[in-house]
């Protein structure tokens, strides 16, 4: 049985970056008919909100990215502690009391000296003596895990065969001196008793995996299949960290980006598949393979996000946008045509506004000096009152009829009088639709 996680910390709103991950974990479980988990990261009091929790709740909906059940780590805490107790008892859990600042220094002294900047473990050799007044005068320490100084080894589903010397990383810390629980204990905690078979998250994890693989082991858990995806970059590979407030997936929703172009965009790119757009879930869940996905960092383009979105809106029916249109005024009689006529001319459901305001109210006409006489000419034999689908190719036929003029030096002036634009949907469907017609003077 596949079972995945979708693990953010509410202390944001989801960006792509973080979509890529829960697109993978939520795909691979579906692809295998396993679980997928929303774990929220909560255990930070202080940055965790609410707002966040739907936030991304409301955003994974929006996508179609259904989870199976949702898990919050604030509910847990009693379980982290069990674990803290039974690492301690182990004597792989030691208190340290350094400050932030003398961290800082020891940081700075071994970069000097050329050596690598790792915690040099000095509260392991403090008497009960020294721990005692240490507690005295600074209260409580932080609890740091004890590596065993080994090489840890994996086989990373998409970076390969992934080996770290310990002894390169910091004992990491799992207990803040404030006593709250850090992210590497609960999520070790959360993987373990929920049964996770697939961690799938960025390569900036690879580090905590190491760690996280010795207490995994420490508490005596069943590892996981470890999979660490490369990083978004921005087009020209600059970080899209800097971004990321334009690239949070409710600005994109509200930029008119629809869910589909998201969704193939950001399942396809950085794999040997291509990136085409799918209009269902089933598609994107079946052509889905995490060992096609390559390690380098991957490109992404914001702005690949509206072709996708044009093409995606020019599959629909009436049916599904039926209420974009009825909102912009658009009468019920009119609707099916409207769409017919707008929807291979529009980027977003956005730009349909636009239409309808040129419809309803008319386009400013653009008439070469030339085209004068000619298109007082053709206005004056447009029909008063309601235009049909007979309309254009009548008039046009009696235009042609009294002036000589055919071909483009018929169409193109009229099509600029009557739209105020050079090119667009076909002329005689858009004339039923056209309320008035600035041009007749
Ligand atoms: N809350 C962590 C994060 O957002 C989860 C990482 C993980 O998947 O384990 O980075």
């Amino acid at each position: 049985m596949t079972i995945t996680r979708f693990a953010p910390s509410p202390t944001g709103y989801i960006h792509v970056g973080n979509l890529r991950t829960a697109l993978m974990n939520y795909l691979i479980a579906r692809k295998n008919g396993g679980t997928f988990i929303l774990r929220i990261d909560d255990t930070d009091p202080v940055r965790s909100k609410e707002e966040y929790v739907e936030g991304l709740k409301e955003d994974l909906t929006w996508l179609g990215l259904k989870w199976d059940r949702v898990e919050r780590q604030s509910e847990r805490l009693d379980k982290y502690r069990v674990a803290a107790d039974k690492l301690r008892e182990m004597g792989r859990f030691y208190e340290a009391w350094e400050t932030p600042t003398e961290l800082d220094l020891k940081r700075k002294k071994q970069l000097n000296m050329g050596k690598p900047p790792v915690y040099d473990r000095a509260a392991l050799n403090l008497t009960e003596a020294e721990k005692t007044k240490l507690r005295e005068e600074r209260g409580p320490g932080v609890w740091r895990f004890k590596l065993d100084q080994e090489r840890i080894e994996w086989n990373d589903g998409i970076l390969g065969d992934i080996s770290i010397d310990a002894a390169s990383v910091s004992d990491p810390v799992l207990i803040r001196a404030d006593g709250q629980i850090l992210y590497t204990l609960a999520s070790v905690v959360d993987d373990t008793e929920m049964g996770v078979t697939n961690v799938v998250r960025g390569s900036d994890h690879v580090t905590n995996t190491a760690t996280q693989i010795q207490i995994m082991q420490a508490l005596g858990g069943t590892l996981p299949s470890f999979v660490h995806h490369s990083l978004l970059t921005g087009p020209q590979g600059e970080a899209l960290s800097k971004r990321l407030g334009v690239l949070a997936l409710r600005d994109l929703r509200a930029r008119g980006v629809q869910p589909f172009a998201l969704l193939s965009v950001l399942s396809r790119i950085g794999s040997s598949d291509p990136v085409e757009l799918r209009t269902d879930m089933a598609e994107l869940i079946d052509g889905f393979e995490i060992g096609h996905f390559s390690s380098a960092p991957t490109k992404f383009d914001v702005e690949d996000l509206f072709p996708m979105t044009a093409r995606y809106l020019q599959t629909l029916p009436l049916e599904a946008v039926a209420d974009d249109i009825a909102a912009i005024g658009v009468p019920d009689d009119k609707a099916e045509l409207f769409w017919q006529v707008t929807r291979e001319n529009i980027t977003t459901l956005q730009d349909l506004k636009g239409w309808w305001d040129m419809f309803s109210q008319g386009a400013e006409p653009v008439i070469a000096d030339e085209d004068k006489e000619f298109i007082a000419q053709a206005m004056a034999m447009l029909p008063e009152g309601a235009f049909d689908e007979t309309t254009w190719s009548t008039w046009t036929a009696a235009v042609k009829e009294k002036t000589g003029r055919k071909g483009k030096t018929l169409f193109m002036p009229l099509r600029l009088a009557l739209t105020g634009q050079a090119s667009g949907p076909e002329m005689a469907a858009m004339l039923p639709l056209l309320q008035v017609v600035k041009a007749r003077g």
